[in-house]
């Protein structure tokens, strides 16, 4: 991969403090390609990681700016040479976040954001532990066997194994250092600006999240309307996690 399709290019600097890796996960269904592309309209200056996966391109994909497509043989390449910042295997492809692009646009000051599944955000956790890890979180279990199964043009075991491998997901948010509800694409997503930046909402929290077991971020439901996890157990959208949360969508 050249330079050229790194797509770093240099950024505004920070007024102050390092830039902030931030990892976004969340599972299938959540909404993370809507929230994602509006904060790339909310946060321009922000660079975002184009991932190496070795899938084929979907209907509308370019490559280079959706993805970097390769064949598995380059992939192993990069793996072996070092050049995966974090990499996995997901849904019989894999994918990988390239390491250069990333560091570069760290180093000249300008925040990042990796959007990654489960295996590559604790690969981030523990490379760079100073990296913020996100999870985006559906309003409740319901909402997303609504958004998994809305279509009903899928295989019923297909919808059950994304249901399954949702549930795995959801049962990691105690790992993540922040939580987005996204009930609504634009509350959810002025959150994920304040995390990313640090700008926004009163910009009083130089650090807002950090830490695991540090305060959840919903949207805008802090004192909202509880939500159901597929138990049964109610929870508080937006609440700070504790021990009986991490159960909630498990
Ligand atoms: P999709 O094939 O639908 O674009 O992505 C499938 C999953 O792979 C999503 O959960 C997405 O977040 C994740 N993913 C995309 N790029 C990367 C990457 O570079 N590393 C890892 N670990 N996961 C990725």
């Amino acid at each position: 991969m050249s330079d050229a399709a790194s797509g770093v290019e240099p950024g505004p600097v920070r007024p102050s403090g390092p830039a902030r890796l931030t990892v976004v996960s969340g599972p299938s269904g959540v909404g993370k390609s809507s929230v994602l592309d509006e904060l790339r309209r909310q946060a321009p200056e922000v660079y975002f990681s184009v991932s190496v996966t070795t899938r084929r391109p979907r209907e509308g994909e370019v490559d280079g700016v959706h993805y970097h497509f390769v064949r598995p043989t380059e992939f192993e390449r990069m793996v072996a040479d070092g050049e995966m910042l974090e990499h996995a295997r997901y849904a019989g492809n894999r994918y990988g976040t390239p390491r250069n692009p990333v560091e570069r646009a760290l180093a000249t000051g300008r925040d990042a954001v990796l959007e990654i599944e489960l295996q590559g955000a604790r690969q981030v956790r523990r490379s760079m532990p100073e990296a913020q890890l996100v999870m985006l979180l559906p309003p409740s279990w319901e909402a997303l066997v609504q958004r998994l199964t809305g279509r009903g043009t899928e295989d019923p075991e297909v919808v059950r194994a994304r249901l399954e491998t949702a549930r795995q997901e959801l049962a990691a948010e105690p790992e993540f250092d922040a939580t987005v509800v996204n009930a609504d694409v634009r509350a959810a997503t002025s959150e994920l600006v304040r995390l990313v930046t640090g700008r926004g909402a009163g910009g009083a929290d130089p650090d807002p999240g950090r830490g695991a077991g540090g305060p959840a971020v919903g949207d805008t439901a802090v004192g909202g309307p509880a939500v159901e996890g597929p138990d049964g157990g109610g929870r508080q959208a937006g609440a700070s996690p504790g021990a009986e949360d991490t159960e909630r969508f498990a």
